[in-house]
Parts: structure tokens; sequence; C-alpha cells
């Protein structure tokens, strides 16, 4: 199909500089992976919450994500015949659609994103952080692979708060298990002093990662913090944290930030600059992958922007003071696992989603459900409904699968999200005729 002069296919999607710069960044990080059997560098994989990319890299290991492979999967049209080559290899419909694109893949040769073989990984990470699936992917993984196996576990926030004791329980495990795990299997003597430079460096970003997606608080906000905020995070969650391309990337991103700002701009798009920013939406959920520019289209076409969003918070809650601390460098790893998205209690996520609310001064909380992602789905009715109830504004619900396109049903989303907008318009309409009353 031509495309009207001057304006970009969805294919050519217009980026900003940072995105190119991200884009390239995680290229390296693939072929960093993909030839590690020829550099001899050990691979350790690993879930994005509760990542210890800086304990990693004391051990000159390469980080290896199994759901950034999984996203990529997505975003590259490959993970629907992953998904169903691990159901025909019995895996329920129900499951974690990450974990089936990645033990499909795993069949079908582990070809990764630079269509190269993925390494075998030479030991497993699990930081558990609430989310039981893991548990149950690392198990298949150390099957596959039958490399050691390492089992952090994070206590779930239960009541809200982080205690002495949990601390402890999690530093004894990283002494005891973790690091001379690591030792053995890198060859490399632990350092504590390489520990606390690599995470000066992590606060470093962390800083400006927080300005970048707190600037979502002006009008218009320079930048969308979901589906851009996907890009921003990329970095930071991932194999980046605690090195100098991380600090050079947030501030690189931070520049372009303010300069935006500074013209009063509102976000970049596929499509270009979003001209006017009409409506202001928290988002819970994580997003759809397979059709993602499909899906931020609908959003951005309507003038919808996201000014914060829970998923970015999978990999750390930085936004509500949490920083690295090199002098604690056990104990801040301990905090740090403590604190990611998945491992907050309900209460907790709906504290978050209404301080946002009130904060960016949204217009709303739209709730994006994952078919197949129990950890997020599990109580989102019941966030919803006390998120409305306590910030008198409305909220809706979609639905959408992660990397499953089966699940992903424009006519529905589209529908949904426009009515959505329109309960939003009429909330305006009561609340200024009331002011004129
Ligand atoms: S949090 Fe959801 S998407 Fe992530 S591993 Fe757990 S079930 Fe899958």
């Amino acid at each position: 199909m031509n495309q009207p002069a001057g304006k970009p296919s969805l294919r050519d999607a217009i980026k900003d500089a940072s995105m190119q710069k991200q884009k390239d960044m995680m290229a390296g990080h693939f072929d960093r992976l993909t030839s590690s059997h020829e550099t001899g560098a050990k691979v350790c994989s690993t879930f994005v919450p509760g990542n210890l990319n800086e304990l990693i890299m004391c051990f000159d290991m390469v980080n290896n994500l199994p759901e950034v492979n999984a996203i990529q999967s997505g975003l590259r049209g490959k993970s629907g015949a992953y998904v169903m080559e691990a159901e025909r290899n019995g895996h329920s419909e129900d499951v974690c659609t990450y974990v089936k694109s990645d033990i499909g893949m795993m069949a079908r040769g582990n070809i990764g994103p630079n269509g190269k073989e993925m390494p075998k990984p030479d030991m497993l990470l699990l930081s558990y952080t609430g989310c039981f699936t893991f548990l149950k992917w690392f198990e298949l993984l150390r099957e596959q692979y039958k490399c050691p196996t390492v089992f952090l576990q994070t206590p779930y926030m239960a009541d809200g708060k982080i205690t002495p004791n949990m601390i402890q329980y999690m530093v004894k495990q990283l002494k005891e298990d973790v690091i001379p795990t690591m030792e053995k299997v890198s060859g490399v003597k632990f350092d504590i002093d390489r520990l606390r430079e690599n995470l000066r460096q992590s606060a470093k970003a962390e800083d400006d990662l927080v300005y970048i997606l707190q600037s979502a608080k002006n009008k218009p906000s320079p930048i969308d913090a979901y589906f851009g905020g996907i890009y921003y995070i990329g970095p930071i969650f991932g194999a980046f944290r605690g090195t100098q391309d991380a600090i050079d990337y947030y501030r690189f991103l931070r520049e372009e930030v303010d300069e935006r700002l500074k013209l009063g701009l509102g976000p970049v798009t596929p499509e270009g600059p979003m001209e006017e920013e009409k409506y202001r939406l928290v988002v819970e959920g994580p997003p759809n992958y397979t059709h993602f520019r499909q899906f931020w289209k609908m959003f951005y076409e309507e003038g919808a922007t996201v000014v914060a969003s829970s998923y970015t918070k999978v990999g750390g809650t930085y936004d509500f003071g949490f920083r690295h601390d090199p002098d604690r460098p056990l104990e801040t790893l301990a905090e740090y696992c403590l604190n990611v998205y998945t491992n907050r209690s309900l209460p907790m996520r709906i504290d978050m989603l209404v301080n946002y609310i009130n904060e960016y001064e949204a217009d709303g909380l739209l709730v994006n459900s994952i078919k197949s992602c129990n950890s997020f789905s599990a109580g989102q009715l019941m966030i919803m409904r006390e998120v409305e109830k306590r910030t008198g504004k409305p909220a809706a619900f979609i639905e959408t699968d992660l990397v499953d396109p089966r699940y992903f049903s424009a006519a529905n989303v589209k529908n949904r999200l426009e009515s959505y907008l329109q309960m939003v318009e009429q909330k305006r309409s009561g609340a200024s005729k009331g002011v004129a009353a």
C-alpha cells in the first residue's frame, strides 16, 4: 500500500535519536551473547525483575534475559509460531506466553534476534520476585541445560514494608549461595569494591531515569511513559545497569527530553511528534508486543498520552526513592529485589496507581489485562475499582496478551479505548458543569 507523501509507514517508524541509540545498544548486547562461545564469556540467565546485573558483571559474565528474548520474538512476528510449538509439546494454553515463546524458540534452533544461535547458559540465577512462573520456567530450563541453578528467595512484601530480617535473609543467601556459585562457574574471585563501583554507576543512571519518567508531570508530557517508556527502561532493566553505557544513554535521553520540554512538545510517536495532548492516562499491566505499534497508534491517534505506568517499574521502582547504594553493596541488592513491582502487594500497587493519577494529573486508569500473565492479572479488577473509588477518576479494562498474536483483537481494543475516552469526556463535562453550578 502506498503511503501519502511525507507520511512514514509504520515500518519506517520515526525514532528519536535516543531510540536509535537504545536499539544499537541492544544489538551490541545480543552480539555479545551469541559470540560468547568465541570470546569464552560465561552466560548467566536471569529475569528482569530482580536481575543483579552489577553482581553478574563482577564475574565477567554476560546477562541473558529470557523475557527480553520473548519480547524480541514478539516484536519480530516470530513468537506466534514459537508459542504454538510449545503448545504442541504439551504446554497448556494458560501458561505465560513469554515462557512458551522461549521454549518454542529453543525447540526451533534457539535463534536470537540477530539471526544467530543463542548461547546455552552457564548458570541460571533465579531471583524470585513474586511471580511463581519464574520458578517453573527455570525448572524447565534447568532440565534442558543441566547447568548450576541458584535460587535467591525474595520475601514477598505482603505487609508493605521491608524489615531488617528480610534483608539479612537475602544477604545470607547472597554470601552463602549466590556469590560462591558465581565464583565457581566463572572462575573469577568476588571483589566487593568492583561491586561498589558498578552500584555507583547504577545510581547515576537511575537518577536520570527518574527525571525522565517524572517529566511526564508537565503539560503536555514530553514522553509517553508506557509505549515510549518501554524503550527507555530497556537498558536499565536489562544488561546495562551499572555500566558507563547506561549513564551515557540516560544523560542523552534526558537532554532530548529537556529539549522537548523547552519547546513545549509532546512525545515522539512512530509517526512523528504528537500534535495535541487530549488525554493523560495511567496504565496498569504489560503491553502487547505482537501488535505493539498498532496498539500505540490507537492511543496517539486519539491524542492519549500515557503519563505513568506500572509496567515501567517491573525492573525497579526508582521513582519512590530507591537507588542502588555502593556503601551497602549486598543489602542494596536485597532491597532492589524486594522493591520491584511484581514483589509488591495489591494494596501497595493501588497506592502507587492512586499516587500516579494524582501526581501526574491524569484523567484516569486503563488496565491492560494480559490473558496469560497471572502475576499482573490477579486482583486487577479489584485494583481498578479501588483506584476509581479513591481518585474519583474513571477506570477501564482492555484485554490483550504479551506475545501471543491470537489474543490481540484490534477491533475490540479500539472499541473499548474509544468508549473509555468518551467516559473521560463525560466525567470532564460533568465536573465543569458542577463548577459552573
Ligand atoms: S510476571 Fe507475568 S509475564 Fe512475567 S513471567 Fe510472570 S506471568 Fe509471565
